[in-house]
């Protein structure tokens, strides 16, 4: 069995991803955390760090970095706060692996910061890619670091493609999408969707953000860009699948189509991105082929859930255009959450804010963090 020490900082460890990728660490001692970061749940926080001992803790609220500091004043555990802070804790010295497990745009920074700082990154966070693609991938390479996917259909494409000599062989990525909890819903009859009825997902139990993207065919639409610039293709077809089993298929230029199977359960495409290019053996998670007398595949349907339409025009449009769309949904969501806009009222912010903003060719950060704001400034105008 592998056994050599994996050195990992999480940022984002109290969220869906982080406290899973925890678990795998609980399993596996030779897995060593180096530093957790959260926003502001201190609670769970203090617990984490108390039990895995990292040399630093990253609180990105302020007022809750003072809180913690207090809390683990008996331990020699670091509490740093802020952008620093969280930045501190992606270039901690002594991890080699930084899994990127916090959620939005929040994410490209600390992901650019510890790609300079020469970690390989273990990539949850698809909007560090959606938003600077362009400018993370050239970094990676530059500094000769490895982007692994943890995102399932990504990290199945990248195992479906370990058999792969030449890119060009590749004929197109055959992208798999649960469709959600409204799957073969029309449009009025979303027209009542609450932020509950949305939380719902059938298959998957993911953060808020990430479940409500999912029933938008937004978060299918992240995936088509953060695809795009895993694999440098967007030759990119999505096919609903609603057992969540196959999690994604290459087909090659023979229509030689290659799949990688398995039970809906994060810990799997977590443990393979830590552990790459070696496996370790997983506990409880088997896929029981005799559960499943059908597997489904069906077109999305993108007249009702149009976002994902407006996915590939950001990316043909290339540019800033993607940072609107992820931005203006981050904002939309989050007004949607708090009842202040409707359930359809997410992919038609989106589509105003695409129309409005004029893209960028080739975006510095600079332009990337001025659109976020200005897309934002847009969605929070429409409530
Ligand atoms: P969660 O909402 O469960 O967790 C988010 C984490 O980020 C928490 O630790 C949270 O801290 C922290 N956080 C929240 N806001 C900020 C901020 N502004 N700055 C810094 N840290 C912040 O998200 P998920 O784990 O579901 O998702 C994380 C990422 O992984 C997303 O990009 C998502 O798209 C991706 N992903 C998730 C999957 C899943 O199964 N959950 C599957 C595939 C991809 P606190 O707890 O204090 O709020
Ligand atoms: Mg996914």
């Amino acid at each position: 069995m592998y056994r050599e020490e994996i050195k990992i900082a999480i940022l984002g460890s109290t969220g869906s991803i982080g406290t899973q990728t925890l678990e795998i660490a609980r399993a596996y001692p030779q897995i060593k955390i180096c530093a957790i970061s959260a926003h502001s749940n201190i609670d769970l926080l203090e617990k984490q760090a108390r039990e895995f001992k990292p040399r630093l803790v990253a609180v990105t609220n302020e007022e809750k970095a003072k809180d913690l500091k207090i809390k683990l004043a008996d331990t020699d555990i670091k509490v740093v706060s802020g952008r620093e802070g969280l930045n501190a804790a992606a270039t901690v010295q002594e991890a080699n692996t930084v899994v990127t497990a916090v959620v939005g745009i929040s994410g490209l920074e600390p992901t650019i910061e510890a790609i300079k700082a020469k970690k390989n990154i273990a990539l949850a966070n698809k909007e560090t890619l959606v938003t600077g693609g362009h400018i993370v991938t050239r970094l990676a390479s530059e500094n000769g670091v490895s982007i692994i996917p943890v995102d399932s259909e990504h990290s199945a494409i990248f195992q479906s493609l370990q058999g792969c000599r030449n890119k060009s062989e590749v004929k197109r990525i055959l992208l798999t999408a649960s469709g959600g909890p409204f799957f073969c819903k029309t449009r009025e009859e979303l027209i009542n969707i609450t932020p509950a009825d949305a939380l719902n997902h059938p298959n998957w139990n993911m953060g808020a953000k990430v479940t409500i993207d999912s029933s938008t065919l937004v978060n299918k639409g992240l995936e088509v860009i953060e695809a795009k610039w895993l694999f440098g293709t967007d030759n990119i077809k999505v096919l609903v699948h609603r057992q969540s089993v196959v999690h994604s298929m290459v087909e090659f230029c023979d229509n030689a189509v290659i799949a990688q199977l398995g039970v809906p359960d994060m810990k799997l495409p977590i443990q393979y991105a830590l552990t790459y290019p070696h496996r370790l053996p997983m506990i409880n998670n088997e896929l029981d082929f005799t559960k499943y007398h059908n597997l489904t595949f069906d077109e999305p349907d993108t007249d009702t859930f149009f976002a994902l339409s407006l996915a590939f025009d950001a990316l043909k449009q290339s540019g800033v255009k993607p940072t609107v769309f992820n931005s203006a949904d981050e904002a939309a969501v989050e007004l949607f959450l708090k009842d202040k806009i409707s359930y359809l009222g997410i992919s038609e912010a989106i589509r105003t804010a695409m129309d409005k903003i004029k893209n960028i060719e080739s975006p510095t950060i600079d332009d990337i963090f001025e659109t976020d704001r200005l897309a934002r400034e847009i969605v929070y105008s429409l409530q």
